[in-house]
C-alpha cells in the first residue's frame, strides 16, 4: 500500500520540492496551495499524513487544522505545520491546535523526511518497512543496523542514508544532484564529486571479498540500487 501525502502549501517552490522529495521516497502526493480547497479535499477523502502550512491564503493552516480535529474522520489524522522563523512564537498555539509536529521554515528536507517516516511509522507501522531488505544485505531504518550475510556493517550517518535511499527503490537512477538534496539537503553547499566519495565508502564498507556490488553506476546519469541484486544472491 502506497501511503498518501497530502502537502498544503502556498509558496510553489517549497510545496514542488516536497512533492519531488516524497515522490521520491516512494509516496503518493497531493499539493495544494490553498487552505479552502484543501479543506473541500479532505472532506472528500483523507490521506495518510498532512503537511499543512501555517499562513495560507484563504483559510488559514492553524484555522484549517483546529476544524480538522474536530471532525471525526480527520481528528487522528498525522499533521505537520510549517511554520517560517518569527513566528516560533505562536509555536504553542500551533501546538494547541493540534498539530502532531512542528517545522520551522527554512528546514532541512532529510530531516523533515526523517520526521514524516518516523510519523508516519508510528501511526502505521505497515506503511512505512522498518526494514529494506535485498539480497543479503539488511537495513533496520529505526536501530540505523546494516547488515550483510549476517555480518554488521558500520556505516557513517551519510552512507547509511545514501543506502537507505537508493534501496527504497531499486531500480531507479537516481543523479547526483537528486542523491545531495535527499541527503545532505538542499541549502548545504557540497560539490556533486562528495556523493561519490561517499559512494565509494558505502561500496568498500558493504563489499567485502569477493561479494557482489549492489549499487550500480549509471554513466551520466547517476546511481541505483541495483534491482536484480537480490535476485542474484
Ligand atoms: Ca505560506
Amino acid at each position: 500500500m502506497i501511503p498518501k501525502i497530502l502537502i498544503v502549501e502556498d509558496e510553489e517552490a517549497l510545496g514542488t520540492l516536497l512533492r519531488y522529495n516524497l515522490e521520491a521516497e516512494g509516496y503518493e502526493v497531493q499539493l495544494i496551495a490553498e487552505g479552502d480547497e484543501a479543506e473541500t479535499a479532505l472532506h472528500e477523502s483523507v490521506p495518510d499524513l498532512l503537511i499543512l502550512d501555517w499562513m495560507l491564503p484563504g483559510l488559514s493552516g492553524i484555522e484549517l487544522c483546529r476544524r480538522l480535529r474536530a471532525r471525526k474522520q480527520t481528528k487522528r489524522l498525522p499533521i505537520i505545520m510549517l511554520t517560517a522563523r518569527g513566528e516560533e512564537s505562536e509555536r504553542i498555539r500551533g501546538l494547541s491546535t493540534g498539530a502532531d509536529d512542528y517545522v520551522v521554515k527554512p528546514f532541512s528536507v532529510p530531516e523533515l523526511m526523517a520526521r514524516i517516516n518516523a510519523m508516519l511509522r508510528r501511526v502505521n507501522p505497515e506503511l512505512v518497512s522498518k526494514n529494506l531488505k535485498a539480497g543479503d544485505i539488511e537495513l533496520d531504518r529505526e536501530t540505523h543496523r546494516v547488515n550483510r550475510a549476517e555480518r554488521e556493517i558500520h556505516l557513517g550517518p551519510k552512507e547509511f542514508r545514501l543506502l537507505e535511499y537508493l534501496m527504497h527503490n531499486p531500480g531507479r537512477v537516481y543523479s547526483r544532484e537528486q542523491l545531495l538534496n535527499a541527503v545532505w539537503g538542499q541549502d548545504v553547499y557540497v560539490d556533486e564529486r562528495t556523493v561519490d566519495v561517499h559512494v565509494g565508502r558505502l561500496r568498500r564498507a558493504i563489499n567485502r571479498g569477493k561479494a557482489v556490488d549492489p549499487i550500480r553506476t549509471v554513466r551520466g546519469a547517476g546511481y541505483a540500487f541495483d534491482d536484480k541484486f537480490g535476485k542474484l544472491n
